[in-house]
């Protein structure tokens, strides 16, 4: 019986995981994808299915919850590119989505070296870049979050598909230098990440749902960013 209890709490531990996997929805990610000018777009979405196959190796490469709320700084997004597909609990239960940005685009240059096919290497950090905007992986995961994830994920996705020029209005020029594209690609990470957690503790002050309007503005973000890396690697 004390068996039966157990396994009962491990099913619905994972339950509660679970419900922390959210992402963006598929054609959101994938618009955003190709507003950026990602030619295989449609992989973007792919990193969400690796998670229920690949797990813990996956999982916590999509978000960063930012427990104490700190200003995410070039030293903290380097911090977290040790910890791409791999999870230490004891260090590493706030998630890495900022390093995994970096990580995945040394894997791809890693692949491209050693004469492998790489672009799915770039197109996980394409997907990496959608997450970085989303507001709710970039704050705490409270009870705020909880309730509130699901419809942030989905807020336009029943309409992206015709929507793709909201999305191409809000992006902007961002420069990434070549000699130290890492440098400026942590910078811009940062960037974006202290805009998203900041619209997520405003989201929270005001109980509500991302609006419509907000979401395009937070998905220009990375579609501009995206547009940049995309720009160094093609
Ligand atoms: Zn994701």
């Amino acid at each position: 019986m004390k068996l039966f209890y157990l396994k009962i709490t491990a099913v619905f531990a994972l339950l509660l995981f679970a419900a922390q996997a959210w992402a963006w929805h598929d054609k959101t990610h994938l618009m955003i994808a190709k507003a950026a000018g990602r030619t295989s777009w449609y992989n973007a979405a792919g990193p969400d299915l690796a998670k229920i196959k690949a797990g813990n190796i996956e999982e916590y490469n999509h978000w960063y919850n930012n427990n104490a709320e700190a200003e995410v700084t070039v030293m903290m997004v380097m911090d977290q590119v040790g910890r791409y597909n791999q999870r230490n609990k004891l260090m590493d239960s706030e998630g890495h989505v900022y390093g995994a940005i970096i990580a995945s685009l040394r894997a791809y240059n890693k692949a491209v070296q050693s004469g492998k096919y790489a672009e799915y290497h770039l197109d996980y950090c394409v997907h990496y870049i959608g997450d970085l905007s989303q507001p709710l992986h970039n704050i705490p995961y409270d009870d705020y979050n909880k309730k509130w994830h699901r419809a942030t994920d989905g807020v336009v996705e029943n309409t992206i598909w015709n929507e793709a020029d909201r999305i191409t209005a809000q992006m902007y020029e961002i420069r990434l230098s070549a000699e130290n594209l890492e440098a400026d690609l942590a910078r811009e990470i940062a960037r974006i990440a202290n805009i998203s957690r900041r619209l997520g503790y405003r989201l929270r002050a005001e109980k509500r749902g991302m609006t419509r309007e907000e979401a395009f503005e937070q998905m220009g973000h990375s579609a501009s960013l995206i547009r940049a890396v995309l720009r160094r690697y093609h």
